[in-house]
This record gives C-alpha cells, sequence and structure tokens, in this order.
C-alpha cells in the first residue's frame, strides 16, 4: 500500500501491459466517485473505471440538476462525508446554493447543482486524492477463481486492459462487475421502475408560470410552495390539468397527471421529469427505450410552448446523454435492506451509513408517481448490504447495493450513494491493506474510520442549516 497521492500502477511481470492497483472501482457516478476518493485517501493505490466520457454518472449526466437525501424530514443532516465535500467544492465556484428548503413539501432540503459543474468539482476531488481515471473504458469482462476476482478487461479505444486489484468495488448501478464475476443479483425484471429522458428548456419566462402556478394551487402537489422569478431555485410538481388538455388535444401521446419541474428562473432554464417507458432486461434493448422517449421530449417540448404559461418561447437546451435507469440488478448481499428498515427507521450495530429520503417509486403503468412512503426518522445501512454473498474481493455501493425493489426506492437517492460509496472505498483500501476477506472485515474499525470521515454520526449533529435562495430572505 501507498500513500493516496502516490497513484503510479504497475506493470505486473506475470502480464505485461496489465495495470494493477490496490483498489479498482468500476463506475464513476455518485458511489463510484465517493468510493475512489475514499479509497485513494485511505492510502490505496486507486483506479476508477469509467464506461461513458465523463465522471458524475446519472446525477450530473440524466441533468437531475439537484441531489437529494442529505437530510431526514426534520432536517437533521445524515449524510456527510465526500457528499458534503463536493457540496462545498461547488459552492466554491458558484455551481450550487447548497441545500435548500424542498419547497415541493417532499422531504426537508434539495440539494441543487449545475450538472456539468457538478462533474467538473468531483474531477477535482478525484485528481486532489490521487486516483487515476479511466475514461470511455467499460469493464466487459472479469476473471474469478472460486471466491475471489484476480482481474477485470476494460474495453480501450486501443483493444482491450487486463486491470489486477486486491480488492474490486462495483458502483456501475447495474451490478456488472459483481454479475460477470458471477455473483447472484436481485432482480425483478416485471416490476422495475421505468426509464426516463430527462430534458432541460432554456427561454422559460418564469415570471409568467409562477404566476400560473400561484393562481392554480390546485394544479400543484398539496403543500408545493410557490417562489418568485427572483428565486435561484424553484421546484414545482403537478401541471395535471395542462397535461390532461396537452393528451386530449393530442400534443402528448404519453398520459401523465404530474410532472416534476426544476427551475433556475435567473437563468430561464427549466428541467422536467416526465417521460417514461417500462425499462427492459437488458442493456442490449435500451436503444429501444431511447428512440420511444426521444418522442416523448419532442413532445413535450411542443406542449410546454402551446400550453404551459411562460412556455411561448421555450427551446430544449440540453436532454440526458443516456437513457435514466432508476432500477436494475442488486447485489445479493450478506445482508439486504428491506421497506420494513426503512419505514421503522431500523438501526443497526453493523452500519456505515444512513438513508432517510422516502420510499421513491414510479410505476411504468400508471400516469402519476406511485409514490409509496414517506419516513419519519432516518435508518441505518448495515456493512452487509455492500459485501456480496459470493465474492470475496468484491464490495458494491449506489444503486445496486443490496435491496429489495421497495428498499431500493430509497437507499438509490444520490447523497445516500455517496455514502456507501465512501463506505466501500474505506472498507476497500481497508481489506487490501489487511489481505482479508470483505466479509470479514473489522466492522468496528471501519465505522471508526467512517466516523472520522463524517460519514457516520452526522445525523446526531445540528439540524441542517438551510440556506433559503429567496432574495431579501436570510
Ligand atoms: C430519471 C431519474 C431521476 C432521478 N431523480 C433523482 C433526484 O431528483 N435526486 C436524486 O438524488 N436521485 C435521483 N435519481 C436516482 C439517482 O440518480 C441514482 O439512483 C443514482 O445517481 C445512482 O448513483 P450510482 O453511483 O449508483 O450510479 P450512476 O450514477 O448511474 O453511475 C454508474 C456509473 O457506472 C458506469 N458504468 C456502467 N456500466 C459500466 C461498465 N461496464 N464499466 C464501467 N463503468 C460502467 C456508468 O456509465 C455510470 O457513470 C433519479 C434517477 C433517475 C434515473
Amino acid at each position: 500500500m501507498t500513500t493516496g497521492k502516490d497513484h503510479r500502477m504497475t506493470d505486473t511481470a506475470s502480464a505485461p501491459g496489465t495495470l494493477d492497483a490496490d483498489v479498482v472501482v468500476a463506475g464513476a457516478g455518485s458511489a463510484g466517485v465517493a468510493a475512489a476518493i475514499a479509497a485513494a485517501e485511505s492510502g490505496a493505490r486507486t483506479v476508477l473505471v469509467e464506461a461513458g466520457g465523463q465522471v458524475g454518472g446519472t446525477l450530473a449526466w440524466q441533468l437531475l440538476e439537484h441531489s437529494a437525501g442529505f437530510h431526514d424530514v426534520h432536517g437533521n443532516q445524515v449524510v456527510g462525508g465526500v457528499g458534503q465535500r463536493i457540496v462545498d467544492r461547488l459552492r466554491q465556484y458558484g455551481g450550487t446554493p447548497g441545500h435548500i428548503p424542498d419547497d415541493v413539501g417532499y422531504t426537508a432540503t434539495r440539494t441543487p447543482v449545475n450538472h456539468a459543474e457538478l462533474a467538473m468539482a468531483e474531477a477535482t476531488l478525484l485528481a486532489d486524492a490521487g486516483v487515476r481515471v479511466l475514461l470511455s473504458c467499460p469493464v466487459v469482462a472479469a476473471g474469478t477463481d472460486e471466491r475471489r476476482v484476480g482481474w477485470i478487461d476494460v474495453e480501450t479505444p486501443d483493444g482491450r486492459r487486463r486491470v489486477t486489484a486486491r480488492v474490486y468495488v462495483d458502483t456501475t448501478g447495474d451490478a456488472v462487475l459483481a454479475a460477470l464475476a458471477g455473483a447472484a443479483v436481485h432482480d425483478d425484471v416485471a416490476h422495475r421502475q421505468p426509464a426516463s429522458l430527462l430534458l432541460k428548456l432554456g427561454g422559460v419566462d418564469f415570471a409568467a408560470l409562477l404566476a400560473y402556478a400561484a393562481d392554480h394551487p390546485d394544479d400543484l402537489r398539496p403543500g408545493n410552495a410557490v417562489g418568485t422569478a427572483d428565486d435561484e431555485c424553484v421546484n414545482l410538481w403537478g401541471f395535471g390539468t395542462l397535461l390532461d388538455a396537452g393528451h386530449r388535444q393530442g400534443l402528448l401521446e404519453l398520459r401523465r397527471t404530474e410532472l416534476h419541474l426544476a427551475g433556475w428562473p435567473r437563468r430561464g432554464e427549466a428541467v422536467l421529469n416526465v417521460t417514461r417507458v417500462p425499462w427492459p432486461g437488458t442493456g442490449l434493448d435500451g436503444g429501444a427505450a431511447y428512440l420511444r422517449l426521444s418522442k416523448q421530449v419532442l413532445e413535450t417540448v411542443r406542449w410546454f410552448r402551446q400550453l404551459v404559461p411562460g412556455g411561448r418561447d421555450a427551446y430544449l437546451a440540453a436532454v440526458a446523454d443516456r437513457v435514466g435507469v432508476r432500477e436494475s440488478r442488486r447485489v445479493v448481499g450478506l445482508a439486504t435492506l428491506t421497506r420494513d428498515d426503512v419505514v421503522s427507521g431500523r438501526r443497526r450495530a453493523d452500519s456505515v451509513g444512513t438513508g432517510a429520503f422516502p420510499i421513491d417509486i414510479h410505476d411504468a403503468s400508471s400516469p402519476g408517481l406511485e409514490h409509496a412512503d414517506t419516513i419519519a426518522s432516518s435508518y441505518d445501512i448495515p456493512f452487509g448490504c455492500l459485501v456480496p454473498r459470493d465474492l470475496d474481493n468484491v464490495l458494491v455501493a449506489g444503486r445496486c447495493v443490496s435491496s429489495t425493489h421497495e428498499g431500493n426506492g430509497s437507499v438509490r437517492i444520490t447523497a445516500t450513494c455517496f455514502a456507501t460509496g465512501e463506505a466501500a472505498g474505506v472498507a476497500a483500501a481497508m481489506t487490501a491493506r489487511d489481505a482479508v476477506a470483505v466479509g470479514s472485515l473489522d466492522v468496528a474499525r471501519l465505522q471508526d474510520q467512517l466516523r472520522r470521515r463524517g460519514v457516520l454520526g452526522a445525523r446526531d449533529g445540528v439540524a441542517v442549516q438551510v440556506r433559503r435562495t429567496r432574495q431579501g430572505q436570510p
């Protein structure tokens, strides 16, 4: 093991051209970025391997424009650590106002982010930690001997390259590495949440849009506070009447009864979350989903221009660079997070992170959001959810942690992904150093490190100091 700053990788003598590290993290989304930073800062030579050409994953490139899950419903901060450091770094550059009250009333806070600046801020933290990043290099094969992964292959523009490590962290969202290595996965294709393609509009007249929202509270979700055109960020959830009119007039083929709009009034920009298709079983079908979603995107823009007050001059400023997958394979771990764990706020002696977001489930066959449960308190995520039952040197984090369909509806939220990613990264570095099976790691020592890093214990701290963005308010 070397320090995180020393990221020289060695060609192994037995296999020239092979890249060797202590820890390899596969997938550079919220969980993977946090895992790689934490592993490198814990002294492991760390390689982060990403299929796409950027870091940031779904939070950045699905254009979510806000991270959620940093606070419980009472406003207590439950996620600190790398997730909070990313928000702090981004705030230094003006890419986020920080945590603000959730004007939709779904939970206590939202953390708006400019998606492109978020990815750049994450890149600066990866560089500081000394992580070696491989982009446009999907993991396509894994070699397993009994319960240990010996190598992975990544596809590069120059052909396949072998990468070896003592410990691997799967943060691909879809448990790609673990599945290639033969680990069992939870996957109920019939009940997967639908996929979407988020779109960003420019040229929105927020004075007119917000005047409509203020005059039509029945067209918004109950509890949705309506901001002003001077606000930095606003959220609106509803528009059932206008969506219904659009459907009846033939502007929108898809029938929806609600949408979520995340707006930046002073920029005239709004991200709409409204398209959806059932998400099929394999990545091979992703192209078909994309073709259907693209038509929905165009129809949504046309509807917005024709029927939504303030939309006349709106245009499609950006569209997500990938189909947005809410749910797919999750590893079968030593423990599995369930609905009951989430709604009962279950505490665990082997906790390595805290979740607090409602169980948020969208149903492909209904026009609304099938929102299951708002939860009264936070809950613990046990270490066993990060440990594949079938493998001794692999950890998982993020969306593909061991969880049921409903447990995943909460744990998949991005702030929680930062937390599980950081826990997996520290655990991977410790496992690599101690040369033990991940399932035998001394969890008390891991928790010690996580407390020091602010991953654990955040919920015992002060209630969040949220910053109001409306001008003139504290
Ligand atoms: C439409 C939609 C709306 C959402 N809204 C919100 C929201 O408002 N707020 C919120 O907090 N969360 C939201 N979520 C949930 C959240 O975005 C995701 O659950 C979360 O981002 C998952 O993070 P992750 O790190 O596990 O995976 P991801 O961020 O998806 O990262 C996985 C990474 O792995 C890479 N990868 C995949 N396969 C390979 C491979 N073979 N080799 C190498 N790399 C690979 C991918 O390219 C990707 O970069 C939403 C999700 C969707 C789809």
